[in-house]
Parts: C-alpha cells; sequence; structure tokens
C-alpha cells in the first residue's frame, strides 16, 4: 500500500477521511475563504478612507468570518451529518446575507462593492438548495437589502441616491436569475435521476439474464456450473454426498412436430414447474440446454436421490398439458451420480450423462444410478433403477 503524501495527510486532517464529510467541509472552506477575501476588501476600504471608522469594519469582518469558521468546525465535527441540512447551506446563507447588509450599512460611498458579493452568495446557494428554500432565502435577502438601504439612507453622509435603487433592482435580478438556474437544476437533476434508475433496472435486467433462463426461469447452465464449483468445495471439506443428476424429456423432439413449438414451450414450462415443486429448497434445478436439465441435491444419499428422482418421474408423467385439440403427456429420463471426493465435476456429469443414455437405451421413462466408478466410461455398467416396479 502506498504511503500517502504530505499534502494528502494535511488534507485528511482539515477535510476527514469520510469522502461525504470531506465534500461537507471542502464546500464551507470555500465559503470562507469567500467571506475572508471579501472581508479583506471592506478592510482595505475602511483603512483606505479617512471619513470612516476602521473600528466598526473590523468588528463586522471578525464576526462575519468567525460565523464561517464556527459552521465550518461543526461540520468538520461531523456533529451535522444527522441535520437535515448537513452541509448548514441555510445558516450560512442567512449569515452571509445579514453581514453582507451590515456590510452595506458599514462601506459608506463603496457599498456598491456588496450587492456583487450577494450575488455570489446566492449562487452557490442554488446548487444546494430547494426551489422553497432558494424563494425563502430570496425573500429574507430582499427584507435584509431593503432594510439596510433604508438605514443607509438615513444615517449615510451621502443622501439615498438613484444608485441605491439601482442596487436594490440589482439584487433583484440576481434573485429571478437564481430561481431561473435552480428550476434548470432541478430538472437536469430529476433526468439524471430517472436515467440512474433506468440504468439500474437495464442492469437488474442483464444479471437476471446472465443467470437465468428466460423461458422456464430456472438459471441457466453458467450459473449453474458456478454453484456446483461451490458446492463441489463445500463438499470437497465436509465429505458430505452429493449427487448430480441429468434430466432429458422423452421424444420431445415428437411433441414439437406434432403440437407446435409453442406448445413444446409450455411443455419446457409446465415440466420446469413440476420438478421444481418436488425438491427442496436446498437442491438446484438448472436448464441445461434445450430439453435437458441438470439437478443438484446437496448432502443426500444417492438412495433418498434416486427416490427423489422416481417421485419425480412419476410427478411429470401424471402432468397433463393443454393444447389446442386437448392434453398432452410426457415423460422424462434421468441419470444419477454421486459426485466422487477429488474428482473433477466432470467426470461426476459425465457419468450422470451415461447413466441417462443407459436410461434411454433401456426404453426410457426410468431412473438410473451410475455406478461409483473412478472414471466415465463409456458403456461403463450402471445400476438400473427401473421406475415402473
Ligand atoms: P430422447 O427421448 O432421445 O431425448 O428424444 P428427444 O426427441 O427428446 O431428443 P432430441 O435431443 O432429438 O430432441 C430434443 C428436442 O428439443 C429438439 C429441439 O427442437 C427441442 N427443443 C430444444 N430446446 C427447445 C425449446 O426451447 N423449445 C422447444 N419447444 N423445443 C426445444
Ligand atoms: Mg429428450
Ligand atoms: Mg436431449
Amino acid at each position: 500500500m502506498r504511503t500517502p503524501s504530505r499534502w494528502q495527510r494535511l488534507k485528511d486532517v482539515v477535510l476527514s477521511t469520510d469522502p461525504r464529510r470531506r465534500t461537507l467541509v471542502g464546500m464551507a472552506l470555500l465559503a470562507l475563504v469567500l467571506m475572508m477575501a471579501s472581508a479583506g476588501v471592506m478592510l482595505l476600504v475602511a483603512h483606505s478612507d479617512p471619513a470612516t471608522d476602521p473600528t466598526f469594519v473590523q468588528w463586522w469582518a471578525a464576526m462575519s468570518v468567525g460565523g464561517l469558521v464556527v459552521m465550518t468546525a461543526f461540520i468538520r465535527s461531523g456533529e451535522t451529518v444527522h441535520l437535515s441540512d448537513p452541509s448548514l447551506t441555510i445558516p450560512q446563507m442567512v449569515w452571509t446575507i445579514t453581514s453582507g447588509a451590515v456590510a452595506y450599512v458599514l462601506a459608506g460611498d463603496a457599498r456598491g462593492l456588496v450587492p456583487s458579493v450577494l450575488a455570489m452568495i446566492l449562487f452557490f446557494g442554488t446548487f444546494g438548495l430547494t426551489m422553497a428554500e432558494v424563494i425563502g432565502i430570496g425573500v429574507y435577502a430582499l427584507v435584509a437589502f431593503g432594510c439596510a438601504i433604508g438605514v443607509s439612507a438615513r444615517f449615510s453622509a451621502n443622501p439615498y441616491g438613484y444608485l441605491d435603487t439601482a442596487y436594490a433592482l440589482m439584487v433583484m435580478i440576481v434573485l429571478g436569475g437564481c430561481v431561473a438556474l435552480n428550476l434548470r437544476i432541478q430538472r437536469i437533476r430529476a433526468r439524471l435521476h430517472e436515467q440512474r434508475a433506468a440504468l439500474a433496472r437495464a442492469l437488474e435486467v442483464n444479471r437476471e439474464l446472465a443467470t437465468r433462463d428466460e423461458l422456464t426461469g430456472l438459471i441457466n447452465r453458467r450459473a449453474m456450473q458456478d454453484l456446483m464449483e461451490l458446492e463441489r468445495r463445500r463438499n470437497a471439506r465436509s465429505g458430505r454426498p452429493l449427487l448430480l443428476a441429468q434430466l432429458d424429456i422423452d421424444l420431445f423432439k415428437r411433441i414439437n412436430d406434432q403440437h407446435g413449438h409453442a406448445t413444446g414451450d409450455r411443455a419446457l414450462q409446465a415440466f420446469a414447474g413440476v420438478v421444481r415443486a418436488s425438491v427442496r429448497d436446498t437442491d438446484v434445478l438448472a436448464r441445461w440446454g434445450g430439453e435437458e436439465f441438470v439437478l443438484m441435491l446437496c448432502d443426500t444419499q444417492p438412495d433418498d436421490g434416486r427416490e427423489l428422482l422416481e417421485r419425480i418421474r412419476l410427478a411429470v408423467a401424471a402432468m397433463e398439458i393443454p393444447h389446442a385439440t386437448g392434453t398432452l403427456r410426457l415423460t422424462v429420463s434421468a441419470g444419477l451420480a454421486q459426485h466422487l471426493p477429488g474428482q473433477p465435476l466432470e467426470h461426476t456429469l459425465e457419468r450422470a450423462d451415461q447413466a441417462l443414455y443407459t436410461a434411454k437405451a433401456l426404453g426410457r421413462n426410468r431412473v438410473v444410478l451410475a455406478p461409483a466408478g473412478t472414471r466415465p466410461a463409456a458403456g461403463a455398467a450402471a445400476a438400473t433403477f427401473n421406475a415402473r416396479t
């Protein structure tokens, strides 16, 4: 792992290491720097103009900057993350607008500077506030500056003039601009939100398609291979019996030929439903391809597995699938193999497939248990379990 640079460590100390808090503290620090810069300009004006007493301006600067320092420290402490306004945007704006209104009175002839600072504050807040909040803050700014204009007209050495009217108009123009900008931002946010939701839905569908068979709703071959591999590893440690069965619908091609592909599809769905209903939640049934299925039985003895497959065989044979001119019936053949520890899964599947081949060769509609041989071999003697006995 790379050791963090000194700059990185300083950032961690100042902003915190929590990503969400870092953003909040970063924004608060930006507002603080802007306030300090504005206070610097005000102090410069106060010290350059022999007509104004710099003491008031110094107090004002200390209060304005101090208020934001306290709020930034509060955000940095992490106490605000549980609040509805964790960035303290509204208190910060109210504080800054009040400070701006006081500055308007204190600045004397230089009060023309203040509306531009106000514009900056309002535009800043527009990005993080709702429309109602922007309007609320805007009304507060109008009232605060109305008072400031009134007070400065009363106490200013230069009487109220056309410039004050122009400043008041500028405040209103800035407010109108903020409302319009806020509306646009809200619309962009809503669109982004919709797009993100659509993307999440598409990803979910993709994930489903990647692991599920659309026709039957069963997991597909790829997903089953992953699950079987997981179970093989578990089996290697626990030593509990693991069984794999290959199931293949008998003479399915004929069903398609006689009743059409759509009926064949419905038959596959009905078959999957019946088999799924016959097994435990912990057993996994997958569509391996076409009319072939693989069933994984965990922690099951071979005799119990064979009995289960037998029940499945009977349930499938009892199923009636309606079609245009009546009902049709299916039968299924199955080959069952116990996984032998240390062997690859392909061997077990191969042995199950050979057992299935034997079941077909013996006349279909039956279950065959593969012998517990070590290697799969074509024509290996398979212990036949004739279900019709
Ligand atoms: P067997 O008893 O020897 O298994 O005979 P079968 O006719 O079932 O065997 P075969 O493998 O020759 O035929 C399988 C048929 O399954 C052929 C194919 O058209 C059909 N099939 C495969 N996938 C689908 C599907 O998604 N829908 C439908 N309707 N038919 C399918
Ligand atoms: Mg078949
Ligand atoms: Mg087949």
